[in-house]
């Protein structure tokens, strides 16, 4: 932004007012922004624009959650976007992508195939609409929490995520500290290595099992990089950082990845890692093959490995009555990779075989 101005032939500390005007004031139209002359008002109308995504949908959920579907294409294409209030806290679910490549196979998203990474702009966009909405609701605070756990790997969209986490950070714009943002990722190694260079915001792991063999069937991008390698990376990330440690992401699924003798496993595999463990019970959506553990056996896993010194929440499940809940949002992908095909193509197959059946 300093370089624009600069270019512009404007002293650079024009930069700072813009972000001021737009991100905290919640201006977007260049002749409000009155402690700019009249001819730099006019110049900025002339050269730039600031264009929000387009809400397509507002939905708000019994327990307070609220989604919005934004289009991004006109209406080919569309992401979502989650309010989670807590406490004191109000927590903003943001995407990186237009559906995503990885594939897991417990994953809404990823049956939706992909079209492409989200701009910085687009990234920030999302920050912007609910942390304005809430102002405008009479929440003082706006958006105090931001987690890069919506639609899309954010470590396969590393410049564009990059760019949005500073704005997030930024004291002319959001003011977050590092600590209440998180990024979130299947683990993409080599942008884990990379990420110790460029930010310090806190890590997730979406790590789901304890071992490769059902890692891989769980989470395919293991089979490229392996659970070794996983984790020296995250000690990597969390060397020298006192208080630093990566919270471990993982998916309670009935009968595949949730018995004791997995806990065991998890705990061994964890004990050299500063780490937090999060149990997300799974979010079912049409024709998965998944159930969600019963409430007992989440509950033993969870005691198990607390026993044993790591830090284990049941993450709470918010907004499934709009279908906002992890792994469930799906917006809109106008798929280039073929895979939403396949998967309607096994929906057809089953439904033929159950009308067979029948
Ligand atoms: N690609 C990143 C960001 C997505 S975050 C990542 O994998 O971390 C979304 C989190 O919800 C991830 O931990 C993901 O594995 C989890 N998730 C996906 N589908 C889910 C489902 N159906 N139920 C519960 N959690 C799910």
């Amino acid at each position: 932004m300093q370089g624009f101005f600069t270019a512009l032939g404007e002293k650079p500390f024009r930069a700072r007012q813009v972000m001021q005007w737009i991100h905290q004031r919640g201006v977007t139209d260049f002749q409000q922004m009155t402690d700019l002359s009249k001819a730099l008002r006019n110049r900025l109308e002339q050269t730039a624009e600031v264009r929000l995504p387009e809400v397509s949908v507002d939905q708000q959920s019994s327990d307070g959650t609220r989604k919005w579907l934004l289009h991004v294409d006109g209406v080919d294409n569309a992401i979502e976007c989650v309010m989670i209030p807590e406490d004191n806290r109000m927590t903003l679910c943001v995407s990186s992508q237009v559906g995503c490549t990885l594939n897991c196979s417990f994953c809404s998203t990823a049956k939706q195939g992909f079209n492409r990474n989200l701009s910085t702009a687009e990234i920030i966009g999302q920050v912007y609409l609910a942390h304005h909405a809430l102002l405008a609701d009479g929440y003082e605070q706006g958006v105090t929490n931001v987690v890069m756990m919506g639609m899309g790997e954010p470590l396969l969209n590393y410049d564009a995520v990059m760019s949005a986490l500073n704005i997030m950070c930024d004291d002319f714009a959001y003011g977050l500290s590092k600590r209440r943002v998180t990024i979130s990722t299947a683990g993409v190694v080599p942008a884990i290595e990379r990420l110790d260079q460029s930010t310090d915001v806190s890590l997730a792991v979406s790590l789901h099992a304890p071992n490769d063999e059902l890692r891989n069937q769980l989470v395919p991008i293991n089979k490229k990089y392996p659970i070794k390698q996983l984790l020296d990376a995250c000690k990597t990330y969390v060397q020298g950082h006192g208080r630093r440690r990566i919270t471990f992401e993982y998916v309670m699924l009935e009968g595949i990845n949730d018995s004791l003798d997995h806990a065991r496993q998890l705990v061994k595999l964890l004990s050299g890692v500063p780490s937090k463990l999060n149990l997300i019970p799974f979010n079912p959506f049409p024709h998965t093959e998944y159930r969600c553990s019963d409430k007992a056996t989440i509950d033993r896993f969870r005691d198990y490995v607390n026993q044993r010194g790591i830090v284990t929440v049941t993450r709470k499940t918010r907004g499934d009555d709009i279908d906002a809940a992890c792994g469930q949002l799906v917006g809109k992908v106008r798929d280039r990779s073929r895979r939403s095909l396949k998967h309607q193509i096994s929906i057809n197959n089953l439904t033929g075989q159950m009308n067979a059946a029948n």
